[in-house]
């Protein structure tokens, strides 16, 4: 199908000059336009039918992976540059576990970070991420003011976030970690190339004698869209990471959440999932944890 009529299309290269073109229409009107890999569905479907397009693949100041100060991801940092980016510390290495496998090869070379966590589509593997490592979004205004938001209350319900429609998101942020954390991501789907029935993301840290200190387990693939497992934290506290511990915290995560069934998979298949999957990604985040 072909999009309903676009009046207008701009290309800004600059943040200002992205939220100055966004405000130019009447709320609702315009749209950001980031890798295209969920927008330009939507519009050629008719699901959304802006009349004018923010363009922001020019906006250099919106890519580009940073650790000066903790680490800071640009909201138009494609998976492919999250994927081949070697530096991240244990802490954050979910985040490259999950863009490496997002979709195909031109998903990952088109699709950034920032679309994806605006988007929230109901089984998207970075929303579970940025929830389970406790990221911040900022987005700027055209007033000038910028925010931060946590992700457990920027993320909201599929397809919905605390984003206002004037509002741009210019990354995504961690302080710098504690000593001894380590996270890590993992998705089963139908097919490899296309969005999970489930995902987990586990992230843990250690305390001296090497067990479990804090941790925090997401889940991607719920019919309410990605979630924090609060009941898996909780159970993973003063584990040493043996697999019985582990697995006895995965048993209350699949307990704690409402998994559906659809026409990829059942809700007890999904049980399962989040039981062998958030074992094996535990089993992981401690295993970077020690290192
Ligand atoms: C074949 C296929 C397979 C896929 N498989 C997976 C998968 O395995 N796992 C997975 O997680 N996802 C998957 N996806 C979805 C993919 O990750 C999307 O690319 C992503 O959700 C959107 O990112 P984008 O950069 O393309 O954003 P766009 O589609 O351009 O934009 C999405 C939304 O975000 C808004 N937006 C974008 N950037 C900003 C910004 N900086 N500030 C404010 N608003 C902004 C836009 O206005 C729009 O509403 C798949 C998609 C396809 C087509």
């Amino acid at each position: 199908m072909y999009p309903a009529h676009i009046e207008s299309y701009y290309r800004p290269t600059t943040v200002a000059e992205a939220l100055a073109a966004i405000t130019r229409q009447p709320e609702g009107d315009s749209m950001f336009l980031a890798g295209g890999q969920s927008l330009m569905q939507a519009i050629k479907s008719r699901m959304v039918r802006p009349t004018s397009i923010v363009d922001l693949q020019s906006v250099a100041e919106l890519r580009g992976i940073d650790q000066a100060n903790g680490l800071r991801i640009g909201a138009m940092t494609r998976y492919v540059e999250i994927a081949e980016y070697e530096q991240f510390p244990a802490a954050y290495a979910a985040l490259r576990d999950a863009a490496e496998r997002v979709g195909d090869r031109q998903v990952r070379n088109r699709g950034t970070i920032g679309g994806s966590v605006c988007w929230n589509y109901v089984a998207s593997c970075l929303p579970s991420v940025v929830l389970a490592l406790n990221g911040t979004m900022s987005l700027a205004s055209a007033d000038g003011s910028i925010r931060d938001v946590k992700a457990k209350d920027f993320i909201i319900a599929p397809l919905e976030t605390a984003r206002r429609e004037d509002e741009i998101l210019l990354c995504v942020s961690w302080p710098k970690p504690p000593p001894k954390t380590g996270s890590a991501y993992k998705k089963w789907g139908l097919v490899t190339d296309a969005l999970p029935v489930v995902g987990m993301c586990v992230s843990i840290s250690l305390d001296d004698l090497g067990k479990c200190r804090t941790a925090q387990v997401a889940v991607a693939g719920l019919a309410d869209g990605a979630q924090i497992a609060d009941a898996g934290g909780a159970a993973l506290i003063g584990s040493a990471g043996d697999e019985a511990s582990i697995s006895a915290a995965m048993n209350d995560v699949a307990d704690s959440v409402e998994t559906h069934s659809d026409h990829w998979a059942d809700a007890s298949y999904r049980e399962q999932l989040i039981k062998r999957l958030g074992v094996e990604v535990t089993l992981r985040a401690f295993a970077r944890a020690r290192r």
